[in-house]
């Protein structure tokens, strides 16, 4: 039986993308090849706001991710992927990640809920437990799924497959695997050579459903995504652009998201909000 290392796994809305408003289980797994310390800094700088959890937490050690503060800059679930922070995270059977689905789902099966594989990045290193997740008997009744993915992660050739087979498997032929790709642009801090891989996300269009999310904050920022735009169509990619203002603060999220609604109808982008910053505060768990 595989294993998975999950920071988190809860029940929430999707706040973001194309399932905005859809009850969904979030399985956010441990690790990401990033950091986007970029985020909410000054062009240029990065944030060290995450070491300054750090250090609360060697004064008194956090012991679960409901207890970790919220960051204003830098990436918003940090611990999902610093190693500071890995003994929250446990290493879960699929079994028991099954079973702890099927308790926090409102019936304790799968109705119209969508299941959310986040992180992290959830393509890096786990590709080869979500076969024995997905084809979990509790798992079987599940109709959609997102990976929420930075987009710089190829798909093994077996994964592919699988989930090729997945998304076509009677009787529930309705069944449907979405790519939701936050590509990170300059704001995010991570260079553009490790960040922009059209041919991988074009890859990912061949075993599901793929979009681009790009968070921005300001026009120049917007102005990039869609050059950035320009460079996956020139590869290949057929699917919707969404532009979601940066902020994982309520403070900041609201600085920024109607300029980026404005953004997005001026470039004829769509617009995604972060339903979790009005709704939920971004707090750990939704
Ligand atoms: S890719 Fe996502 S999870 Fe990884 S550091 Fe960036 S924002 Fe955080």
């Amino acid at each position: 039986m595989s294993k998975l290392k999950i920071a988190e796994l809860f029940y929430s809305i999707q706040g973001e993308g194309r399932y905005m408003g859809v009850p969904s289980v979030f399985l956010r797994t441990f690790g990401c090849n990033f950091k986007c310390a970029g985020f909410g800094m000054p062009n240029g700088d990065l944030s060290n706001e995450v070491d300054d959890v750090y250090n609360l937490h060697k004064l008194s050690p956090f012991t679960k991710y409901e207890e970790l503060p919220l960051v204003s800059t830098g990436c918003d679930s940090y611990a999902s992927w610093d190693p500071r922070f890995k003994d929250l995270s446990p290493m879960l059977t699929t079994d028991a990640i099954a079973e702890r689905i099927m308790e926090i789902l409102p019936f304790n099966k799968w109705q119209d809920e969508h299941l959310v594989i986040t992180g992290g990045e959830p393509l890096l290193g786990w590709q080869r437990a979500y076969p024995d997740l997905l084809n979990h008997p509790k798992m079987v009744r599940l109709k959609e799924i997102t990976f929420e993915t930075n987009g710089t992660q190829a798909l093994t050739p077996e994964f592919k497959t699988f989930l090729q087979e997945w998304g076509q498997n009677p009787p529930f032929v309705s069944r449907e695997v979405t790519f939701s790709v936050s590509a990170k642009l300059s704001c995010s801090g991570e260079a553009r050579h490790e960040a922009i891989k059209p041919e991988v996300v074009c890859e990912y269009q061949e075993a599901g459903y793929t979009y681009l999310k790009f968070v921005v904050a300001t026009e120049e920022d917007a102005e990039e995504a869609l050059e950035t735009l320009d460079i996956y169509r020139a590869e290949g990619f057929t699917g919707q652009c969404y532009l979601m203002p940066v902020g994982g603060v309520e403070s900041v999220y609201t600085l920024n998201n109607r300029r980026v609604a404005e953004l997005a109808m001026k470039m004829g982008l769509r617009y995604s909000d972060r339903l979790q910053v009005p709704l939920f505060k971004n707090e750990w768990g939704t």
